[in-house]
């Protein structure tokens, strides 16, 4: 099942198998594929890397599938979507169906020896990135639209309100904070590649912090906006001759009833879409970076502070 060799030839490497969830590769001119695990000997065919062109011969994509594809299917007009300008991360299976990589494209063939570190330096620069700096863009279109709908609504200055978002503001720049950390305390590795990579410590603390943050950004602006976040009827209605002066007089608040559909449905799309199990998962789910973090801690080195504070000599 896992992307692996199955024939070795003087030019190049044929391989087999599938990669679940590729965001984006059906639309990316190169899909770059490394190990989905640390290996051991005697997994050699499975310690392959390479690089693979858009549609390669033997490579089949199947798209994703879900009630946000259905509802973009069914629209009229991209402005009834929650994300219109840009749309879902698209992601796909992508199957590798006896696939020739040349040899110039091929950068590991069977060193498992390598395959650890390979991924620990792939994780650690995905993670800075996916939990630190995405998911933060992510949470300022929640975090505006959020306040958008308080002050359509008129709660902006409650203080539970103003609580609400602020503690959302806190989760966000927190995680923003420890990319931030990972890439300034990024170190030449291995010395003299000329190669910098993130600190693993805080690239990881960045991942789980928003993995744990997300869920709490989206209840609060799920608390924020009302129910109506998912009541709303449709767009449509606010077209169709018998429903349209309902919809404008009933869904107004302190701006027309378009206009707050329209942040509403934002909201919609990002607390009750995809986007709770994506930011979980996307870039390893938590345990993987609990095994990390408990890695990468110099626990020695607390250890010796702790026993010179309590006076213990060994
Ligand atoms: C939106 C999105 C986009 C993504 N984009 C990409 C992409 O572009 N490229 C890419 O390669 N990947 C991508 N991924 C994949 C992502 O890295 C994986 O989803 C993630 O590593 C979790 O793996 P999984 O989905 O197989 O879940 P699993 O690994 O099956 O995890 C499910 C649960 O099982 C537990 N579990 C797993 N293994 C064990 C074990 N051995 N023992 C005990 N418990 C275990 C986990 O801790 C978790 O609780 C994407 C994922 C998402 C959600």
């Amino acid at each position: 099942m896992y992307v692996h060799v199955v024939q070795r030839r003087s030019d190049g490497v044929i391989v087999r198998g599938a990669k679940l969830h590729q965001s984006g590769a059906f639309a990316a001119h190169e899909t770059v594929v490394i190990p989905g695990g640390a290996l051991r000997k005697g997994e050699e065919d499975y310690g392959v890397a390479f690089a693979v062109p858009n549609s390669a011969k033997g490579i089949t994509y199947i798209l994703q599938f879900n009630p946000l594809s259905a509802e973009r299917e069914q629209a009229e007009d991209i402005f009834h979507l929650g994300n219109p300008q840009f749309g879902q991360r698209e992601t796909c299976l992508m199957v590798f169906d006896d696939v020739f990589i040349p040899n110039e494209r091929v950068f590991m063939c069977g060193e498992v020896e390598f395959s650890g570190s390979l991924i620990q330096r792939f994780a650690k620069t995905h993670r800075m990135n996916c939990g630190g700096a995405c998911k933060v863009g992510f949470a300022d279109i929640i975090i505006g639209a959020a306040q958008l709908a308080a002050e359509y609504t008129g709660t902006e200055k409650a203080p539970h309100i103003r609580e609400a978002i602020t503690n959302m503001i806190r989760i966000s720049e927190a995680s923003h904070a420890c990319a931030i950390a990972a890439a300034v305390k990024g170190k030449e590795e291995p010395p003299g590649s000329g190669v910098y990579m993130p600190d693993d410590l805080f690239g990881n603390v960045a991942k789980i912090s928003t993995a744990h943050g997300f869920w709490q950004i989206m209840a609060l602006a799920g608390d924020i906006v009302g129910g109506l976040v998912v009541t709303m009827p449709s767009f449509k209605e606010l077209k169709n001759p018998a429903t349209k002066g309902y919809m404008e007089k009933y869904l107004k608040a302190a701006v027309p009833a378009e206009k707050r559909m329209r942040v509403t449905k934002v909201l919609q799309n990002w607390t009750a879409g995809l986007h709770g199990p994506g930011t979980w998962h996307g870039a390893g789910s938590t345990q993987a970076q609990m095994i990390s973090l408990h890695r990468a801690a110099n626990l020695e080195e607390k250890k010796r502070i702790a026993k010179k504070i309590a006076g213990i000599e060994d």
